[in-house]
């Protein structure tokens, strides 16, 4: 049997949302518990440059997290590494169990699970998951020096990982579903302005072909099911992310596919007591710096909710 630990305020996950909220939380004395999951630092970690965080004009996504965990640390959160796997919010206190055995209980919860990568569900994706399909350009990119890639995707994400693994790749073929992409202009003009990139309009993968590893994908125009095939050793699934809301999915109000529903304008969800911020609730902005506001507002949500019961 593990040990039991209350607080007044538990948050669980560490990206932009959760270490903002322990820091709030901190400084008004509510001596948070932030459980950090099994990503520390939430999904900048698997990123390169950011160059959109106000007051860093350059900074590599790990380095900015790890920063942001010491700030959190430094100003009195208890910083925990574990990964909460149920959590029962029709009892008060509300309780959390833990994969080490710990259980949490806590006055009020704040969720900051975050996102994680779509797939596009294909059983030879399955197949070659870790043997040359990957969704993570950083932390698998290196493997494909003087090789050739694609990419699949049409947001930022997809220009970002398309541009960082032409620092290794010979040549990276995008393959978007529609005749423009959805990512910002400056990325856009990056991509296009590199001669490693090429990018196949129209089309959806359909098929990772391979035997030991990856040989290929089979591209389908979506205009007239015309079928081609793209020699690859290494295929990047980069179609989005879906929030991370399967400890609650069942308990708190949803919408559009999962995210957890907050009172406009709050971070107040459908069970007073418990708060949502981050990526998990935004289906719209899903930014660092959005992310870290809402950590902000479910600590001063949290903070006076407490302060009303007791
Ligand atoms: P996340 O960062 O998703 O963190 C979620 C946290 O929850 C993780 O720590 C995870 O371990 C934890 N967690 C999940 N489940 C559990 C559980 N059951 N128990 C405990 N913990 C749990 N945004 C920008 O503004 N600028 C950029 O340049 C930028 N680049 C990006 C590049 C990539 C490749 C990606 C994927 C995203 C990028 N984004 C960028 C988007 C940005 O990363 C997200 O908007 C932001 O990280 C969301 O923060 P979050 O705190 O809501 O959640
Ligand atoms: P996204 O913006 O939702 O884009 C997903 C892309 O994948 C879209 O182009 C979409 O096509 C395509 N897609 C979705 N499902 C598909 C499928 N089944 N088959 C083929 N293509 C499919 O996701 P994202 O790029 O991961 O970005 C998520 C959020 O993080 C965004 O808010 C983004 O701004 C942010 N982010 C920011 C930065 C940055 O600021 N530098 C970097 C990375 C991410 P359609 O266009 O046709 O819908």
């Amino acid at each position: 049997m593990g040990d039991t630990r209350h607080s007044k305020v538990l948050i669980i996950g560490s990206g932009p949302a959760g270490y903002t909220a322990a820091v709030y939380s901190a400084r008004a004395m509510l001596e948070p518990v932030l459980v950090q999951g099994l990503q520390p630092g939430g999904q900048l970690t698997i990123t390169t440059e950011v160059e959109n965080w106000p007051g860093d004009s350059h900074v590599q996504g790990p380095d900015l997290m790890v920063r942001m965990e010491e700030h959190a640390r430094k100003m009195g959160a208890d910083i925990v590494f574990d990964y909460i796997s149920s959590l029962d919010l029709s009892v008060r206190p509300f309780v959390a169990k833990a994969d080490s055995g710990t259980t949490f209980t806590a006055d009020a919860v704040i969720l900051a699970t975050g996102a994680q990568a779509k797939w596009l569900g294909l059983p030879s994706e399955e197949k070659f998951k870790g043997f040359g399909v990957s969704a993570c350009a950083t932390c698998d990119g290196f493997f494909y020096r003087g090789k050739e890639v694609v990419v699949i995707g049409g947001g930022n994400t997809a220009v970002e990982e398309a541009l960082f693994l032409t620092n290794f790749a010979t040549k990276v073929t995008l393959i978007h579903r529609r005749d423009s992409l959805r990512a910002e202009k400056i990325m856009q003009e990056r991509l296009f302005a590199n001669p490693k990139v090429e990018v196949l309009w129209h089309h959806t993968v359909e098929e990772v072909l391979g035997d030991q590893g990856v040989t290929g994908v089979r591209a389908v125009d979506v205009r007239d099911g015309k079928e081609t095939v793209v020699p690859c050793d290494g295929f990047f699934v980069a179609i989005g992310h879906s929030p991370a809301s399967e400890l609650v999915k069942d308990q708190l109000e949803t919408h559009s596919g999962g995210y957890v529903k907050v009172e406009p304008g709050s971070t107040r969800t459908s069970i007073p007591g418990v708060f949502a911020a981050g990526d998990l609730t935004d289906h719209i902005y899903r930014q660092a710096v959005t992310s870290a506001g809402m950590g902000c507002m479910a600590a001063l949500d949290a903070e006076r909710w407490l302060a009303g019961i007791e």
